[in-house]
């Protein structure tokens, strides 16, 4: 079984979703974070890491 992973928008660590100590609700979809510090910088500016998450993609 694959493990389920999910980008910390911040600083762009990949985070495992069963181990994810730091999450954060954004239009009803859950984000996943490594430190409480990266879940805060969302939370102050989440449209931020959504545009810039857009420009990442390959
Ligand atoms: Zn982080």
């Amino acid at each position: 079984m694959a493990t389920q992973q999910e980008m910390d928008r911040v600083c762009g660590m990949w985070i495992d979703m069963k181990e994810a100590n730091f999450t954060s609700d954004y239009n009803g979809r859950e984000y996943y974070f490594c430190a409480k510090e990266c879940k805060e910088t969302f939370d102050q500016d989440p449209n931020l890491y959504m545009k810039d998450f857009e420009n990442r993609k390959p």
